[in-house]
């Protein structure tokens, strides 16, 4: 194609260049259609394939590269006799590690012992010993000076060929190509910086054009990293773009005012059977500021389980349904309470009847399988099944003024009369257009109240939920017991082991978590070489508690089979569950006192956390036995930190500290990239970002002005189903 064409930053890429069908495919793939897009498409790493690292500071499941002389080396068979395989030992000054290829002998007779080598592979961790299966080798004459913590693996700083995300037929090769062409072009002086220069500025930012010369051809490690941090600071940019957007809109619109003193919220409060604790004091003073000024509230209440996070929803719906719709001289504002399963909404259809039956209004029960309302006529202190049919008649015409259910509140055919406040427990497991299709249509926006008990670190919080303000439940009701959570190494296994024991005679049940579910398979490169929910079955059944009722819950399992383990679990009828992290347990089992967490290392310290909370549910002691056979100091740590920390929050901050951010547990789940977590380290860039957001959207709200142009497209493409 001829170099004459102009190229712009919004053609399609396959008008520039030749692509076959595999590489269209990959392309689409790979979320890459326009010339913008292949510039945004950021390289992973520079140079070879791993970071190059000392032998004591690789990690299990990492790509590294690793310099050494080799120990030793030999060639045989596979333990069956079928395949040939070679093995090789390498030493740096630091530890060893060894290497074994199948199919490929050859490998030993080009390495002798004393060779220097780099060895280039996916380490996995066997019997306390580091493994690569299949690792490049090959002798070099001299170990580079600089190892470790870099973007570069290389010390002479000659340039070096990019690395970016691949798939089939699109190579760093021809990314790295196809970019030099698009630099050639002047496409690159279309480019429009978004971010504001003084802020560029202030943090000392490459401006768009540089950055993006930067971070594809570097010169200098340096310039690829500000490079970096500058789109790191972007995407969150645009991130908070895309909030403050949305919550502009619902800014606009008209709310209800609710103007409520706190001593009227008060005399509700009073009537629990518990002393609020001073967070969900300040909770729900906050929350009855917002509900009694102008503007519709958007606020995210996060708290821990047990933080009890329903009483101040229930203090938060008090101020509305005790205030009258305007123009109506009866009845009530509404409420709508959204919970993501119907075990969880009962509860809370329940706990609602607690608190406002002494009001004497109504409240409905809605789920896909079937609907309720309380009070019954014929037995005013019990709910009572009605058709679906009647309810939503009762939701319109605004005669039922609390209504709690599933996803089924927010089908078409339900529709309130005056929706004053929509509640939605655990938000984080629905997505954004369920959310808000729950205040979507009326009018007059509703308030809204978002809760989870998933603790992310602050800055992530502003990031990700940029459209709402926060209030943290950072404090737990009193007399609450903590459970006494105990770092295991191998040494102490045994003995902790007994300490279940006597749980377990008195009658008590535990909890057996393990990172898989399967055993691992040897061969496999890169397989995570950890316990299985199947393997622990059998250890402990065989070998450790003969005694008692054992029985595997995982994710492979079908619905029937693992709702009839929980069931028995529940009865006393297995006294240890053997199970992995990802199934939830979402039914109490006060008689579980003991959970007992194998290859502890691989969990984020969040999922440990909320793994430890399931023992939480019983007046009676809970133990947590956090089993590592880690020798890292810095596992260990961060291990430890589990006995030290308050709270949930102070974990999720403790794990953004520590652990590398792309770390960050669960970060799949909050849709950010890589890049952008390293930014939400910086709490400081991160308010920048929200800031220099928010002056945007103040200064054009539907980004129609002719700069914004190509900055409404982008994130209108990107982000539209973000989270
Ligand atoms: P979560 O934040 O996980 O939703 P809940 O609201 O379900 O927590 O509360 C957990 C339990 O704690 C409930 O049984 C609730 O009645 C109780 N609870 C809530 N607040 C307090 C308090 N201030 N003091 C004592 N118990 C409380
Ligand atoms: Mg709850």
């Amino acid at each position: 194609m001829s170099e004459l064409k102009k190229i712009h930053l919004e053609d399609q890429l396959s008008e520039h260049f030749r692509l076959n069908p595999k590489q269209k495919i990959a392309l689409k793939k790979m979320g890459l259609e326009t010339v913008w897009d292949l510039l945004h498409h950021f390289p992973t790493r520079y140079g070879e394939a791993g970071e190059s690292k000392y032998i004591k500071d690789i990690n299990e499941g990492e790509l590294v590269t690793v310099y050494g002389r080799v120990k030793s080396v030999s060639i045989g068979k596979t333990f069956r006799g079928k395949v040939p395989q070679a093995t090789a030992s390498i030493v740096d000054e630091t530890g060893q590690i060894n290497a074994i290829w199948f199919h490929q002998p050859y490998i030993a007779k080009m390495l002798s012992t004393g060779a220097l080598v780099k060895l280039e592979g996916r380490i996995s961790k066997r019997k306390n010993s580091w493994w690569s299966t299949n690792p490049n080798i090959s002798t070099i004459k001299k170990v580079p000076n600089k190892i470790g913590n870099s973007l570069f693996n290389n010390d002479k700083m000659e340039f070096l060929l990019p690395t970016y995300p691949e798939r089939r037929g699109i190579t760093s090769r021809w990314i790295h190509h196809s970019l030099k062409k698009i630099f050639r072009s002047t496409a690159i002086d279309e480019l429009i910086d978004p971010v504001l220069p003084k802020i560029l500025e202030k943090y000392h930012l490459p401006p768009l054009k540089t950055a993006l010369h930067w971070i594809h051809l570097p010169k200098k490690e340096n310039d690829a990293l500000s490079a970096r941090k500058r789109f790191a600071f972007q995407e969150v940019f645009f991130i908070q773009l895309q909030k403050q957007q949305e919550r502009k809109k619902r800014e606009i619109k008209e709310s209800f005012v609710l103007a409520h003193s706190d001593s009227h919220i008060k005399e509700f409060t009073e009537r629990f059977p518990f002393p609020l604790t001073k967070a969900q004091k300040r909770a729900i003073k906050e929350i009855n500021k917002d509900l009694s000024t102008p503007g519709a509230m958007s606020r995210l209440l996060e708290g821990d389980v047990g933080s009890g996070k329903t009483a101040v929803a229930a203090a938060s719906a008090y101020a509305v349904v005790t205030t009258r719709p305007e123009n109506q001289d009866f009845g009530h504002l509404q409420v709508a309470y959204m919970a993501p399963t119907e075990i969880l909404a009962r509860q809370q259809f329940e706990d609602f009847i607690k608190h406002f039956s002494y009001l004497g209004i109504q409240i409905g029960f809605i789920t896909s399988s079937g609907c309720q309302k309380f009070p019954s006529k014929v037995n005013p202190q019990e709910a009572t099944k009605i058709s679906k049919k009647q309810l939503l008649k009762w939701i319109e015409n605004g005669e039922v003024p609390i209504v709690v259910g599933t996803h089924s509140l927010i089908q078409k055919t339900v529709k309130f009369k005056n929706l004053g406040l929509a509640v939605i427990d655990e938000q984080h497991r629905f997505g954004t257009i369920q959310r808000s299709n729950l205040i979507r249509k009326d009018s007059i926006s509703p308030h809204l109240l978002s809760m989870t008990a998933t603790p992310i670190p602050r800055t992530l919080a502003l990031t990700i939920y940029g459209d709402l303000d926060l209030t943290l439940l950072d404090e737990m009701p009193k007399g609450r017991k903590e459970a006494i959570t105990e770092i295991i190494s191998p040494a102490k296994r045994k003995s902790s082991l007994e300490k279940i024991r006597i749980e377990l005679k008195k009658g008590k049940q535990a909890f057996f978590i393990c990172p898989r579910i399967d055993a691992p398979d040897p061969n496999k490169e890169g397989s995570l070489q950890a316990a299985s929910v199947k393997e622990e079955v059998e250890y402990l059944e065989k070998d450790i508690f003969p005694e008692y009722r054992i029985a595997p819950l995982h994710g492979k399992m079908k619905p029937k089979e693992k709702e009839d383990t929980m069931k028995k679990f529940e009865k006393g009828e297995i006294d240890i569950l053997v199970s992995t992290s990802v199934v939830e347990v979402g039914v109490n089992i006060p008689n579980a006192t003991v959970i007992a967490i194998e290859g502890a290392e691989r969990f984020g310290l969040s999922q440990l956390h909320q793994l430890r909370g399931r023992v939480l549910r019983s007046s009676d002691q809970a133990y947590c036995y956090i089993f590592s056979d880690t020798e890292n100091k810095k596992s260990l740590e961060r291990l430890q930190s589990l006995v030290k920390a308050k709270n949930g929050f102070e974990l999720a901050e403790y794990d953004l500290a520590q652990r590398g951010a792309g770390e960050l547990s669960g970060r799949r789940q909050w849709g950010v990239s890589d890049l952008a977590m390293e930014a939400i380290k910086n709490q400081k860039m991160v308010e920048a970002a929200r800031e220099s957001a928010r002056e945007v959207i103040e200064d054009d709200p539907d980004l129609q002005k002719k700069e914004h142009s190509l900055l409404s497209k982008q994130i209108s493409k990107k982000y539209l189903h973000f989270e």
